[in-house]
């Protein structure tokens, strides 16, 4: 079994989530007390978070890329950055490590595709769903075609992950609210929506949509396990 390396923290709740399913699918592939191997490095997310809103992504990326290393000198054979938006700098990661990292939305875009999914809906924070590292990826790597919520509906999906889902608050009216976006994504032609961060799934499932959605917190750590035994 590979060594797994989680950058994590962002928030920690959606990792603490990675953590479970991660030792969850290695205990179901090899049964008994089978646990994954894993090392874990966890930051602050008041800095990070302070850096996306400055627009620092440099920054950000030079706190990661040192974390990444870290984890490499620990063992790590494969690193799994637990957060959608953070790929935005993916590839300076990549730059500062010689162990693969497993891009959140290549499992994510081979279930849709696997599906028979066309035209996704997304739902993540506002750097996710109106950059275009996250999009074009889907795009260009999965022939998709990827739809985000109009601006006022982006940012009541934004507000709620950073107000409450990175706190731990789960609320009755935010569900509804995201169940209002979806049905929109829907009426716009989604046939699929992407919860594309990873605290998401702490609010919304299937039973929220009319249309399949698809977990990238749950996608991601399970290719993380494949791999790892792979
Ligand atoms: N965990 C979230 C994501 O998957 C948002 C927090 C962050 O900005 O990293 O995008």
């Amino acid at each position: 079994m590979k060594r797994l390396g989680l950058l994590g923290g962002m928030s920690w709740e959606s990792t603490a989530l990675y953590y479970r399913e991660i030792n969850e699918g290695i205990a179901a592939r090899l049964g008994g007390l089978h646990s994954a191997d894993l090392v874990l490095a966890s930051v602050d997310f008041a800095t990070i978070e302070r850096l996306q809103v400055a627009g620092d992504w440099d920054a950000a990326a030079a706190i990661l890329a040192a974390r990444a290393h870290d984890l490499e000198l620990a063992g790590a054979e494969l690193l799994v950055l637990c957060t959608n938006t953070m790929h935005r700098v993916a590839p300076q990661i990549e730059a500062a490590i010689g162990i693969p990292l497993l891009h959140i939305a290549d499992p994510t875009g081979e279930a849709l595709i696997a599906g028979g999914h066309r035209r996704v809906g997304l739902l993540g924070t506002r750097f996710t769903m109106e950059q275009s590292f996250y999009r074009d990826r889907l795009v260009q790597q999965f022939g998709l075609d990827v739809l985000v919520p109009a601006e006022l509906d982006r940012e009541t999906v934004h507000r709620i992950i950073y107000d409450e889902l990175v706190l731990g608050i789960v609320r009755d009216e935010s569900r509804e609210r995201y169940r209002d976006v979806i049905d929109r994504l829907i009426a716009a032609g989604a046939d699929s929506v992407i919860l594309g961060c990873t605290e998401i799934t702490m609010l919304i499932g299937p039973a929220d949509s009319a249309v399949p959605v698809f977990d990238t917190t749950a996608l991601h750590a399970q290719a993380a396990v494949t791999r790892a035994l792979a």
